[in-house]
């Protein structure tokens, strides 16, 4: 069932369009992250479904109703903002009940359901300290409670874990996914993070410019990114001009047969070669592409090599325990793990 449809939406701010006819179909119950660039439209688009920000053109459905007119507070969705917004002047319980009070909602029935949020969010007994007596993970889930408060149809977060030390910020990851599983309610989360969208969504929207250029669900997106900038954008990899002619692939002065598990998503003609850095193969210097090993780093559970071949800058993955000895300055040979080799436009 779609909880939500977005349909031809586009946003222009005076002559700049922050969303280019967006449409998007969120199935009940899912956790989307929106990802991409800085600039790229992610907050436009969250505000947009909020109602936030009425879009220039094209719809917002929700569990089949247009609300594209709807005010905000009428939605029945739930907000966290980056900022997170807490008010300072009331204590916990207030802050996370604060969408009841501002509908008339009795404060008995305020309490108890204040009690069973700060539950939810492992802040027991907590709904009297004030905000500044919390740590940053503790505001972080007097945000989400609130956001939770009038049982959403529709949750929306906006970077709300960007705040917090890398640490922190994958203990609330995995603590926001139990949550949102548990209720089963849809989630909208933006983030830049391409690691936390591929680690906690069903589904990843990726973003440039204010025009989506995939979504998918994070295996399939990072396994078959639609286009280079997808496959840039989503974990590292290396992109190489390359040629495509019928069952092969040409780069680097190389040219392979294309097999199976290779995904070739171009016709004939120039193209990208995106291979991950474990597919990049080292071999003996004389055999295959010829390049130079620039740079070695230990990674704790791999190897990493900067290596150049014919100008082109690549970087190769070995695992720990592989016998290969290198130094900068060798010649070696390079192969790219046929299977493993995506071609993008
Ligand atoms: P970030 O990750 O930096 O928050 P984002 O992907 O969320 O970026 P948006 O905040 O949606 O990006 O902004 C998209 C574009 O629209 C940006 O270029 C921004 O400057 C522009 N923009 C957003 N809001 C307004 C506004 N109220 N007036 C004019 N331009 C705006």
């Amino acid at each position: 069932m779609t909880e939500l449809r977005i349909d031809g939406v586009s946003k222009e701010f005076g002559s700049f369009r922050a969303l280019d006819n967006v449409s998007l179909d969120i199935p009940n119950g899912k956790f989307v992250c929106l990802l991409g660039p800085s600039g790229c439209g992610k907050t436009t688009l969250l505000r947009v479904i909020a109602g936030l920000e009425s879009p220039t053109a094209g719809r917002v459905h929700v569990g089949g109703e247009d609300q594209t007119e709807l005010a905000t507070h009428k939605r029945g969705m739930g907000m966290v903002f980056q900022s997170l917004a807490l008010f300072p002047h009331l204590n916990v319980a207030e802050n996370v009940t604060y969408p009841l009070t501002i509908r008339g909602v009795a404060k008995a029935e305020r309490d108890a359901r204040a009690e069973e949020l700060l539950d939810l969010v492992r802040l027991p007994g907590m709904g009297a300290r004030r905000i500044h007596q919390l740590s940053g993970g503790q505001r972080q889930r007097v945000a989400i409670a609130r956001g939770l408060a009038i049982s959403p149809k529709v949750f929306l977060l906006d970077e709300p874990l960007s705040a917090l030390d890398a640490a922190l910020r994958e203990h609330m990851q995995i603590e926001l996914r139990q949550i949102q599983q548990r209720l089963g309610v849809t989630t909208i989360v933006v983030t830049h993070d391409q690691k936390e969208a591929l680690t906690m969504a069903d589904l990843v929207i990726v973003m440039k410019d204010g025009v989506i250029q995939q979504a998918g669900a994070p295996m399939e997106v990072y396994h078959n990114p639609a286009n280079a900038f997808v496959a840039g954008f989503i974990g590292t990899t290396n992109l190489i001009p390359c040629e495509v002619a019928d069952g092969t692939i040409s780069a680097l002065g190389h040219t392979m047969p294309v097999v199976d598990g290779d995904r070739v998503a171009a016709g004939s003609g120039p193209a990208q070669l995106s291979v991950r850095p474990d597919h990049v193969l080292i071999l003996p210097k004389g055999q295959g592409i010829p390049a130079e090993v620039t740079f070695l780093r230990d990674l704790g559970d791999s190897r990493q090599v900067m290596l150049n071949a014919d100008g082109q800058e690549l970087v190769a993955n070995l695992p720990q325990g592989s016998d290969v000895q290198l130094t900068p300055g060798q010649h070696v040979g390079l192969d790219f793990r046929a299977g493993e080799r995506v071609v993008v436009t």
